[in-house]
């Protein structure tokens, strides 16, 4: 019940539509209740044999107490006076059209309403969802890397699709109906007390009996739909991590394999849909039944009142069934509104679990604005282990690289390079030990003016789904076009962009045109070029490229690494020369650090071993061309 209050707490902001959506329901209401109350002097006109009004015919009837306040029998007797002055005076035949026209103006109006109340709710329920999903996504641009590394893709995004849709009609049928429903209820039951109090108690007495049957019904579908929603989650990610990984797929010749994995799924699914399905479906029948059954009791009571007792006219009771049976609908509503209830709240403790996720990385309270890069960027001490893993990833590492130096991490994949470069925009923060700009520990900055000063370009370039123009002044709002083509020109990729049909403006990614892996990464480059940072990390990676896509490239990055401090992971020996210091990095520790020279010339270490390793295989491609 606590997170359909949290649900319902996204509506507030919206409480003017939803006082408007109240009033529109009252009258909805009322005029429902209207409708159903003309049945009794049409009744009367129809069947009465003289010209007499209802009131004369009720004059007859034994008295009866009232049990409302003498404020409301007073209206009731008002309102009753003005009807039977007005409406039921004259001819039968001009009562007859009398109260025909009062009928079709009473369901005029109480659909009018019902039509506004729709449309009011609606909009705050969408509204309410608007606000939901956006706050949740910008949550989720909070959480730190980690997070994301847990979480499958797949289950997110359902998250924001599933979960979010079945939170947004179930509300759209509650929230509206958790008000309309009670008032119709109300009215008839004022009306059914109104015409007789001993059989509206007896209906009562004998209503609960249906509504354990239908609690009971509601307990059920509470359990089973939390279960649904994972199941659902489920299968995206299956799906999820195929598409993505078609190709691996492909390649292993895994379909088969794939196809079962996902049929498990879906056939977990299944089952569990069916039984859901039927325990929803005995909802309906069974309540419709019970009802039935309560019905002919009170038939049979009430039948046994206009013979025998005379308390009330057959018109009456008529009107008194109409009431009752009125009211069914939207006690049954209310019952399924329950299970809806139950829905939402399973797919809503899903999206609050993102938000309630607290990002572990973020800004301290006292943080400050990192401003200018001037000196030096120092790791000290610093050890590092993934989040429930208990193996130390990097363990004391030390160094410090000077303002405008390349520092090149070398060393066997698996040692922790990635890791460590993660450490600086502060993907992740070390377990021990600090890093220090300046002398400042990083994680006294903000992290936007941290970030600021950072460009990044890894081995899998993610471009955006839009332009390539975008795509390059990714961030940047107010970008000239000089500037852009400027960045692309340095990055070596203006040349292969004008060729594209629609040059800057051609639409790349997954639903436009394909780029090859060398382009990608130029464009990348552009992109952290135009960006201008002070800081640059890099993982380079080229081995997946083509020779002259590698040369140019290598271009782009060396131009990209001019006048910056760059931390670069490297697989190229040209950028190994040009680095101010290499640091040989071997199972999360750092094994040789120094020059080029420095490190080739120590006999029977690390680097030497890799140096020559990769040496040997540059001229085994060059000889193979
Ligand atoms: P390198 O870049 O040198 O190849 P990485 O930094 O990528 O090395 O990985 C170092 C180690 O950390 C590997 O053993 C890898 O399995 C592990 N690792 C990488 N990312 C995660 C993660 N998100 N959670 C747990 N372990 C990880």
């Amino acid at each position: 019940m606590n997170t359909y209050l949290r649900i319902i707490r996204y509506a507030i902001p919206y409480w003017k539509y939803i006082l408007l959506t109240f009033i529109c329901t009252i009258f909805y209401a009322i005029m429902n209740g209207t409708s159903v109350y003309l049945t009794i002097p049409l009744l009367d006109t129809l069947f009465q044999e003289t010209n007499k009004t209802t009131k004369v015919e009720s004059q007859e009837l034994k008295t009866k107490p009232s049990v409302f306040p003498e404020w409301v029998e007073k209206t009731k007797e008002n309102i009753s006076k003005n009807f039977n002055d007005y409406i039921l005076q004259g001819q039968k035949k001009d009562v007859l059209l009398k109260i025909c026209i009062v009928i079709v103006l009473a369901f005029f109006l109480k659909n009018l309403f019902g039509y506004l109340q729709g449309n009011l709710m609606a909009y705050v329920e969408f509204a309410a969802m608007k606000d939901l999903r956006d706050q949740a996504y910008m949550h989720l641009h909070k959480l730190p890397m980690s997070y994301f590394k847990k979480e499958r893709v797949g289950n997110l995004i359902s998250r924001f699709t599933n979960d979010i849709g079945v939170i947004q009609s179930s509300i759209s049928a509650t929230f509206s109906n958790l008000i309309k429903e009670p008032l119709t209820i109300l009215v008839f039951l004022f009306i059914a007390i109104s015409i007789s109090w001993q059989l509206t108690l007896f209906a009562f007495i004998i209503l609960p009996f249906s509504m354990v049957i239908i609690a009971w019904i509601g307990f059920k579908m509470r359990r089973q739909s939390s279960k649904l929603q994972s199941k659902q989650a489920d299968i995206t990610s299956v799906l999820q991590e195929t598409i993505s990984g078609v190709k691996i797929v492909k390649a292993f010749g895994m379909e088969d394999y794939e196809n079962k994995k996902f049929m498990k799924e879906t056939k977990s699914f299944f089952k569990l849909v069916i039984k859901i399905v039927l325990v929803r479906n005995a909802s309906s029948p069974l309540t419709e039944f019970l009802s039935v059954i309560v019905g002919s009791f009170i038939i049979y009571y009430g039948g046994l009142l206009v013979l025998e007792d005379n308390t009330i006219s057959a018109s009456q009771f008529l009107g008194f069934l109409f009431a009752i049976f009125q009211m069914m609908p939207p006690i049954k509503e209310l019952s399924s509104i329950n299970n809806r209830i139950q829905e939402a709240s399973a797919a809503a403790d899903r999206i609050f679990e993102i938000l309630d996720t607290q990002p572990s990385i973020k800004d301290s309270t006292n943080a400050i604005e990192l401003k200018n890069f001037n000196d030096s960027i120092e790791f000290k001490n610093v050890s590092f282990k993934y989040e429930d893993s208990e193996d130390w990833i990097l363990k004391d590492i030390s160094f410090k690289a000077q303002k405008g130096e390349i520092i090149a991490f070398v060393g066997p994949s698996g040692g922790g390079k990635s890791t460590l470069v993660d450490l600086i925009p502060r993907f992740y923060d070390p377990n021990i030990g600090s890093i220090l700009i300046d002398g400042e520990d990083i994680r006294n900055f903000t992290l936007k003016s941290l970030r600021s000063k950072m460009g990044i370009v890894t081995q899998e370039t993610f471009l955006f789904n839009t332009t390539i123009r975008e795509n390059i002044a990714y961030g940047l709002t107010d970008c000239s076009e000089e500037k852009i083509i400027e960045a692309a020109k340095t990055a070596n990729a203006h040349n292969f962009i004008i060729e594209l049909p629609l040059g800057y403006d051609t639409i790349i990614g997954e639903r436009g045109v394909k780029l090859s892996g060398g382009q990608r990464q130029r464009l990348a480059i552009a992109r952290a070029l135009l960006k201008n940072p002070e800081i640059m990390i890099f993982d380079e990676a080229t081995s997946a490229l083509d020779n002259e896509s590698e040369i140019l490239v290598q271009e782009a990055i060396e131009r990209l690494m001019k006048n910056r401090t760059t931390f670069v992971i490297a697989h190229r020996l040209s950028t190994i020369r040009n680095a101010t210091k290499i640091i040989v990095i071997d199972k999360g520790q750092i094994v040789q650090a120094g020059k080029h020279e420095e490190l080739i010339s120590q006999e029977g270490k690390l680097y030497k071993k890799l140096y020559e390793m990769q040496f040997r295989d540059i001229n085994e491609n060059f000889d193979g061309k």
